[in-house]
């Protein structure tokens, strides 16, 4: 018996038109739509005038129904998995899905689509050749904080999703854990109506977010600056490892490997070889 297929699709984040073509074809064609909110989904598949069958597969019962899912694939059906809005898995269910069906075999493919981190990073003026998407911090201020506190040194742009009513605090936990001068971007409300982007340093971006409520609606992706890649940053193994290579090769060489290995930049390597 042909097995089918566990689709992964992404919906619009706000605007109905960014749901492509591809994902409104498969949503027509399986058997099932697994949704996070029937009721939510409801609404998008009645637009476009879908009406595949749909099952609640949420964070709550996702690991019961996996296995009814993987087995009704295995019986040839296809899935598609839709989360209330964007890629499914982001900050959303969908891990326990997909990760039994791997285990059994059974064939995943994932559409390409609406996910807000990666459309806010896009659009942020913020360095996009390493990013660390971190998901939503703790509500809970102390854990909040420490878990900033233990992203100081990250030289990657940070990407957080958060709740408009903890945006003011967020923000003071990162002039707390970053500094006032440490630039941050935060993307609110993307591809809808009173779509913004508010840039600057952590105490600008507070400054201007305490003044206007408007900036504390609505949905949110707030990114942090790496810190720069300066001496503060590589980690001592990497230095060692650097005198060991500089031993041997030519200094820029040397630098570039260790560079690459522990994602840092050759240049500031290369100094210490001088
Ligand atoms: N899976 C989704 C994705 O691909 O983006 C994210 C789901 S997560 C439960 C919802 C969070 O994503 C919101 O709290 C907000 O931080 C962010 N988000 C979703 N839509 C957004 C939008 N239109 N503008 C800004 N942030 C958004």
């Amino acid at each position: 018996m042909k097995t089918g297929t566990l689709y992964i699709v992404p919906t619009p984040i706000g605007n109905l038109n960014d749901i492509t073509l591809r994902a409104l074809e498969v949503l027509r064609s399986v058997d099932v739509i697994a949704a996070e909110d029937t009721r939510h989904s409801g609404v998008l598949l009645n637009h476009f005038g879908i009406e595949s069958k749909l099952w609640a597969v949420h964070e709550h019962n996702e690991r019961q129904k996996s296995e009814a899912i993987v087995q009704r694939i295995q019986e040839g059906q296809s899935i598609a998995l839709i989360s209330d809005a964007g890629t499914p898995l982001i900050s959303d269910p969908g891990y326990p899905l997909v990760n039994a069906c791997r285990s059994a075999g059974v064939p995943v493919v994932a559409l390409p689509g609406a996910c807000a981190a990666i459309t806010a990073l896009s659009a942020s003026g913020l360095p996009t050749d390493r990013f660390l998407f971190c998901g939503f911090l703790s509500p809970k201020q102390q854990a909040r904080l420490s878990a900033l506190e233990a992203l100081q040194d990250e030289t990657a742009t940070m990407v957080f999703y958060e709740a408009p009513r903890r945006i003011l605090d967020t923000l003071t936990a990162v002039l707390d854990a970053f500094g006032p001068e440490r630039q941050v971007v935060i993307g609110r409300e993307i591809t809808k109506q009173f779509e913004t982007y508010l840039s600057g340093t952590v105490a600008e971006v507070l400054e201007k977010v305490a003044a206007d409520a408007n900036q504390q609606r609505g949905e949110i992706v707030l990114m942090i600056a790496g810190a720069p890649a300066n001496d503060h940053n590589i980690p001592a193994e990497a230095l060692q490892l650097l005198s060991l290579l500089s031993a041997e090769l030519p200094p820029k060489k040397a630098a570039k490997i260790v560079a690459s290995h522990y994602h840092l930049r050759a240049n500031d390597l290369y100094k210490h070889t001088l």
